[in-house]
């Protein structure tokens, strides 16, 4: 069973656009995974297609409808679909490589991407949304968010990567930042590749990428080590 995405957006062109190459391209045309881009306007009932109002109680901006966002996601995930339904929103909890995990290992996801000041309250409530952001920024709609979560989450989908050992030792995988990295040429403007890895001798590589990434993280992420599993 493959992993079925759907899109709730004002710009459907915008999918699948990068996740269209590459890896995930790929995968896309293999069929390991599916994507549908669903227009929000679509669901409007009024001649003008209107899907935003004006904030209540007043201030900047526009806010998407609760009830035509309603008319949207009941058509995409009718009662008894089991795929989580996400909205992206700065307000969100941030996405982990746990979660991507979790969704990867998941029937797909319903995705509501926001446009202008967000979505009505009472949509994220009555619908159930998980919130969920990318980064501590403002983006100007949900769009990028969802290629990002939908890029994390695919390449971990069985069939995708070719090598699947990559995928566990990189960065966050074991809580640790990865290892730095190097190929030929062995020497680089005067810098040469560290003798260790060039050894041949796998327990020492090992070792020096345990201790290369421990330091990594203690210099640029110590907020990490409070996760990490001991060996
Ligand atoms: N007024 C809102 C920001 C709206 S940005 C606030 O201050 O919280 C417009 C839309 O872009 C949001 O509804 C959301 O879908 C998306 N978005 C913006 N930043 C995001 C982020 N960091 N992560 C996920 N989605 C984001």
């Amino acid at each position: 069973m493959s992993f079925a995405a759907s899109v709730l957006t004002l710009y459907p062109e915008m999918f699948p656009g990068a996740l269209g190459l590459s890896l995930a391209g790929r995968a896309l045309e293999a069929g390991i995974w599916s994507l549908e881009a669903i227009q929000i306007r679509d669901f409007a009932t009024d001649k003008h297609r209107t899907v935003d109002d004006t904030p209540a109680g007043g201030g900047a901006g526009m806010v998407m409808r609760a009830d035509v966002l309603a008319r949207a996601i009941d058509h995409a995930s009718p009662p008894g679909d089991p795929r989580p339904r996400l909205l992206m929103s700065p307000r969100g909890k941030p996405l982990t490589q746990a979660r991507v995990r979790e969704l990867a290992a998941g029937p797909g996801a319903v995705i509501l991407c926001g446009r202008f000041e967000g979505v009505d309250q009472r949509l994220i409530e009555a619908r159930g949304l998980e919130e969920v952001s990318i980064g501590d920024f403002i983006l100007s709609g949900g769009e990028p968010a969802a290629l990002v979560l939908l890029d994390a989450v695919v390449r971990l989908l069985p069939g995708v990567m070719g090598n699947a050992v990559s995928g566990e030792e990189e960065s966050f995988e074991n809580g640790l930042l990865e290892h730095p990295h190097y190929t030929r040429p062995q020497e680089f403007e005067g810098r040469p590749i560290p003798d260790v890895l060039i050894s041949g001798n796998h327990k020492k590589i090992g070792e020096w990428r345990r201790a290369e990434a421990e330091k990594l993280t203690r210099e640029r992420r110590p907020d990490l080590l409070a996760n990490v599993p001991p060996r």
